[in-house]
């Protein structure tokens, strides 16, 4: 990765989360009514700083759940959220790396919201725990948007996961039944044919446009976090697409994945 302060780097939030702040109203008028004005923030280990906050902050993460169509939350391998104090994108590694020193951190804005951990996963009974991180020094609906996006983002790992390491049979709406695996594998052949979805999704791709072979696990990173951002990006109805026409309607430039993402989140597991 480029060190220092470079902008288009796809680790680096700083243009998303400028975005973000100029367009919160209307992101925070399409994120459930009980996020707004939370305020809060996630504080290691697993407490919640609730200074100004009202609310049970277990519904910041129901609610968003509740965005999910019951057959995926019923796919989901969530097991725990966890809640850790801040985390950046480290400088000068061959491979992403967490710090938890900014002064080591692409930049400041190089911030991890998130991230699902397998620690749990057996082969036989596929785990799955959402870690969040807390965020220092942004404006506080910025911060609620991030970890909205992020949590939602984890939450479609839960199900491309077992698809993709724990193949199984899927029933889609149209009540075809397919592998899993090869599901996401059509998915991965339709979505190199078009730009990546969002500024970060696009760190898994190569300048031709083809997902990036990502170490042991393939490409099976790169088509993961590919259907996670587009995913998160439909059932919010916004994102920091790479097409500035269609921020607020996301997936409107590719309908070929759209329908396939609404397939795979509306799929009932076959026994
Ligand atoms: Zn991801």
């Amino acid at each position: 990765m480029t060190p220092e302060t470079n902008s288009t780097n796809p680790l680096d939030m700083k243009e998303t989360l400028d975005w973000y702040g100029d367009n919160k109203r209307e992101i925070l008028d399409r994120l459930p009514l009980v996020l707004r004005g939370t305020g809060f923030s996630l504080i290691h280990p697993l407490s919640i700083e609730r200074n100004e906050f009202a609310q049970d902050p277990r519904e910041f993460f129901y609610t968003l759940i509740a965005r999910l169509p019951g057959a995926a939350v019923t796919r989901s391998t969530l097991k725990k959220i966890e809640f850790f104090k801040p985390h950046w994108f480290c400088r000068d590694t061959e491979v992403p790396t967490a710090t938890d020193e900014v002064s080591k951190a692409i930049s400041p804005t190089a911030i991890i919201p998130s991230k699902t951990d397998y620690s749990d996963w057996q082969k036989h009974r596929p785990a799955s725990n959402i870690w969040m991180y807390q965020i220092k020094g942004l404006d506080e609906d910025v911060r609620t948007i991030v970890h909205a996006q992020a949590f939602i983002h984890e939450l479609v790992h839960t199900l491309t996961a077992p698809a993709i390491y724990a193949d199984h049979r899927l029933r889609l709406p149209n009540n075809i039944v397919v592998s899993s695996l090869e599901f996401m594998t059509e998915f991965a052949k339709e979505a190199q044919k078009l730009p990546p979805i969002t500024h970060y999704s696009s760190g898994y791709r190569n300048p031709d446009g083809s997902f990036k072979n990502n170490g042991p696990q393939g490409y099976q990173i790169a088509i993961s976090e590919e259907m996670c951002e587009s995913a998160a990006a439909q059932l919010l109805g916004f994102a920091f697409t790479l097409n500035p026409q269609t921020r607020f309607e996301p997936l409107s430039d590719r309908l070929e994945l759209r329908k396939q993402v609404y397939q795979f989140l509306n799929a009932r597991r076959e026994k």
